[in-house]
């Protein structure tokens, strides 16, 4: 685990930290709490803080209660309090305050290794948690909140200067394939077209049923057009594995963020490209610029 450990003494600071380290461990250590919080904020590869009560200049109840609060159910942390008081008052104190565990100072090698290994489990199965509810089960990618969240980082990236395109994909005529091979088949197309897109190496979902997004920061419209052109093409020679009747195809709108677009616009001016792919005879991709012009480019 990457574990931040605070204590106000240089010794225990070593002691520990030598400790962590020879359990495999990386460690940072801090001798200021203020210090110390502010790096776990902006680290967020920190999985563990090991922190004495006795710290400052923001005391241990109050630094577990802030750390507590920077831990949500996406960035799960492990909060170890370590004090040479025992009393049972501070203990309860302590992890009503949102510490997980707490250990005697100075703690004994195998404690402090063994409290660990019981945090990496938690954490663990945590992170794992935090990988289902992101992803959709069908395929693997992300799934259309998971995906709503990577946009927002996008867009702040996008507003920083950075081009950002987005791609709408639904498969054609999708209904007649299900109905023609069956479900399990139509399911095997969907996971189909999911590796074509996971390919692009972009920020890929699944909205729904038979119909994706990929964003692409740093492509502009030029480089998105020949990824679009590539997965339209890669979509119509793909062959179904033991499915030697089946060909499916996929239409594409295409758009590019201008200043001030939200998620929802860039979905929607997509949306209206992906029609007018639909309608210009499907396996075709088509763009929609923020001025709402829309043509087909293939
Ligand atoms: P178009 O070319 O206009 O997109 O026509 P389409 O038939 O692809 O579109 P339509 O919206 O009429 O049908 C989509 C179908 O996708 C209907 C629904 O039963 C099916 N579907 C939705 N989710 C799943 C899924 O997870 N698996 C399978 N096999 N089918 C699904
Ligand atoms: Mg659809
Ligand atoms: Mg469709």
């Amino acid at each position: 685990m990457h574990v931040a450990l605070i204590d106000p003494s240089r010794v225990v600071l070593k002691i520990v930290g030598e400790m962590l380290a020879a359990g495999g461990h990386s460690v940072v250590t801090f001798a200021d709490s203020a210090a110390a919080l502010a790096h776990v904020e902006a680290d967020l590869s920190v999985t563990c803080v090991l922190t004495s009560l006795e710290v400052q200049p923001i005391c241990g109840l109050e630094l577990c209660w802030s750390l507590r609060a920077l831990a949500d159910d996406r960035r799960p942390l492990t909060i170890l309090v370590m004090s040479a008081t025992r009393d049972d008052r501070p203990l309860g104190e302590v992890l009503d305050s949102g510490a997980d565990d707490f250990l005697t100072k100075p703690p004994s090698a195998q404690e402090l290794h063994g409290r660990l290994r019981s945090a990496e489990r938690m954490l663990k199965l945590q992170q794992a948690l935090i990988r289902q509810a992101d992803t959709d089960h069908l395929t693997q990618l992300l799934n259309r909140g998971a995906l709503m969240r990577h946009a927002a980082t996008a867009l702040a990236g996008a507003s920083a200067g950075r081009p950002l395109t987005l791609l709408q994909i639904d498969i054609d005529h999708f209904k007649s394939i299900n109905d023609r091979f069956g479900h399990d088949v139509g399911d095997q197309v969907i996971r189909c077209v999911a590796r074509i897109l996971l390919e692009t190496g972009a920020i890929t979902g699944r909205l729904g049923g038979e119909e994706f997004a990929v964003l692409m920061p740093g492509h502009g419209l030029a480089g998105a057009a020949v990824i679009a052109h590539r997965i339209r093409g890669q979509c119509a020679a793909n062959q179904v594995p033991r499915q030697p009747n089946l060909r499916f195809t996929a239409s594409i709108g295409l758009t590019e963020w201008a200043a001030g677009d939200t998620i929802d616009a860039l979905l929607k001016r997509a949306d209206l490209a992906l029609y007018a792919a639909k309608r210009g005879g499907r396996d075709r991709v088509a763009v929609t610029s923020p001025s709402l012009q829309t043509e087909l480019i293939g």
